[in-house]
Formats: structure tokens, sequence, C-alpha cells
């Protein structure tokens, strides 16, 4: 059994990102630049985003993080998205979701210029997706293909299930599995909260992604002998007996699943850390297209 690991694959992602901003900045041009914004103070977004700001430094990105009140009015929000697109040392944008109930994400989504667009949520960016044309892949399901591209996962042909059909993980993973790429052209199945036999079309799978956001799901008789399992869940669940008073757990039992399957993503140190190099070619990606 092989072990997908996110921090191999990102590093090595990373480096190269690196080398090609130091060339950037070698010719006597600025670096590429993302602006997060943040609204309140939910801790794992806190976690995400530190973690992004850190990571742009490492790769020598510039990085602007913009905190709002969880009270913020939309307007405010709003208006500092406009502020981002108009800026031209700003590349990329990312708004931190969740976001507090009185504030309409699309909304937020929709007002992030497509071509800053790197967490790739835009209905443009989607579209284009779907179509097969260069886009703005995701940050999740982008780092996913990295990982397979990196260990040289075969896809073609395979069977994969991927469970869950959210805008910002599921249903791009299940475009992507399915398009006609080099970590693509598999026969996809997307599971959600209404499919009756899970459990079977889950076992009949190559590649099973769960993407779902129920800690230990996936359970071993779900998994077929061989299979190639991709675990994107990241929950907090409460423990005591953790520094934290929390354990992150995956979507999959891992401890139950990995050792029937030919390759795994463990949570933590899997997929998350993936996005991330996902988001910073996506910046990169935006950089270049506006020089
Ligand atoms: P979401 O809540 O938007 O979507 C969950 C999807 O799972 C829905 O489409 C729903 O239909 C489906 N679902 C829910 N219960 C189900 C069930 N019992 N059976 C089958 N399908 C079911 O979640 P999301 O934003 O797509 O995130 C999913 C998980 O991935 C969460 O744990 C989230 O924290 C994690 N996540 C991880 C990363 C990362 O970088 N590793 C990034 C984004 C999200």
């Amino acid at each position: 059994m092989l072990i997908l690991d996110g921090k191999i694959a990102s590093a090595a992602i990373k480096e190269r990102l690196k080398k090609e901003v130091e060339i950037i900045t070698g010719s006597g041009k600025r670096p590429p630049h993302l602006a997060a914004i943040l609204v309140g103070n939910n801790g794992a977004s806190e976690t995400y985003v530190a973690s992004k700001v850190k990571q742009c430094a490492e790769i020598g990105f510039v990085s602007t993080l913009i905190r709002l009140e969880e009270t913020v009015s939309e307007e405010i929000l709003l208006k500092h998205i406009h502020d981002l697109n108009t800026n031209d040392s700003v590349d990329g944008i990312l708004v931190q979701l969740p976001l507090p109930k009185h504030i309409t994400e699309q909304k937020v989504i929709e007002a992030i210029h497509p071509a800053k667009d790197v967490d790739g949520f835009h209905p443009v960016s989607a579209g284009k997706l779907v179509q097969g044309l260069p886009t703005f892949i995701p940050a999740t399901p982008y780092g996913i293909m990295l990982m397979l591209e990196h260990y040289n996962v075969e896809t073609k042909g395979k069977n994969a299930v991927v469970i869950g059909r959210s805008n910002i993980v599921g249903r791009p993973m299940s475009i992507l599995l399915s398009s006609n790429i080099k970590y693509g052209n598999c026969t996809v199945t997307i599971c959600h909260s209404h499919t009756y036999n899970l459990d079977e079309l889950c076992s009949k799978a190559d590649i099973v992604v769960a993407a779902l956001g129920r800690p230990e799901f996936v359970k071993a008789h779900m998994v077929k002998e061989g299979a190639i399992v991709i675990d994107v869940g990241i929950t907090r669940v409460e423990d005591a007996s953790a520094k934290k008073g929390f354990r992150i757990k995956g979507d999959v039992d891992y401890a139950a699943v990995a050792p029937k399957t030919s390759a795994i993503t463990p949570v933590p140190g899997g997929v998350g850390l993936m996005t991330i190099a996902g988001l910073l070619k996506n910046t990169l990606q935006a950089y270049r297209q506006s020089h």
C-alpha cells in the first residue's frame, strides 16, 4: 500500500514554484501577490488562512490578509473585493469560506473578478472547467490531480466514485476525473446524500474520493481490494485527551481501510496540503496571465 503523502508532493510543487518566483524577481519584476479576506474568527478558517499566508511567504509570494469583523456588512465586504479587483498589484483573491449567515456566499463568489479567481469558485471558472477550457481549477480538486500526477497514479478507464457534490470539491472532482486529460478518463459515479446504494457502488470502485464531511464514513466493507482512496474530509472531532481539545478526522476509517487499498491519502498530511499547493499554482497562473 502506497501512502499518497501530501507533505512530500506539496513540498516538491512548492520547490518548483519557488524557483519560478526567483526567476521572476531575478528579472526585476514583482512577485505574485495573493490577497485573502477572512471574516470573523472561526477556528478552522483562521488555521487555513494562516497556513496559506505562511506558505506564500515560503515560496516568495507576497500576501495580504484582510481581517473583517464577524458582523461586517455584505456591502463592506463587496467593497473590499472591488478594491482588490481593481488593484493591479494583486493577482489572486480568496475569501475564506464559510461566511457568516447574513452574507450571501454566491454574491461574494461572483464579485471576485474571474481573472483573479484563484479559488476557482466563480461561475465563469466553473463553466470553463466543464467545457475543458483552461481555467482556475478549485484548489482542492486541483490539489488531488496534482497528487495523482506526483505519484503517477494511473486513472485511465477506471471506475471512480466521488462521494459529495459540492461546488468546491465533489462536483469539480467528478468533472476532472471524467475529463479527457492525463489523470482523468475515468468512468465517474457521483454519490450524494440521496444515493440509495452507496455502499455497493463504492465497493465496486477502483478509485474512491470521499468528500462528504462525515468522519470515518467510508468503512472497510465499502472498499474493494487494491482500490485507490482519496480522503478529502476534515472534521474537528472533540477529544479531551488531545492537546487542542479536538482531533482532525477524515471521511475514511483509515485504520481499517488502508490495508485493503493500493494507495491512500492520510488525514492530516494528505489532500489538505495539496489544496494549498493548488491555490499557489493558481496564483502564479493569475500572475502570468496578467503579465
Ligand atoms: P459540503 O457540506 O458542501 O458537501 C458535502 C456533500 O456530501 C454534499 O454534496 C452532500 O450531498 C454529500 N453528503 C452528505 N452526507 C452524505 C451521505 N451520508 N452520503 C453521501 N453523500 C453525503 O462539504 P464540502 O465543502 O464539499 O467538504 C466536504 C469535506 O471536505 C468536509 O469535511 C470539508 O471540511 C472537507 N474539505 C477539505 C478540504 C481540504 O483541503 N482537504 C477542502 C475543502 C473541504
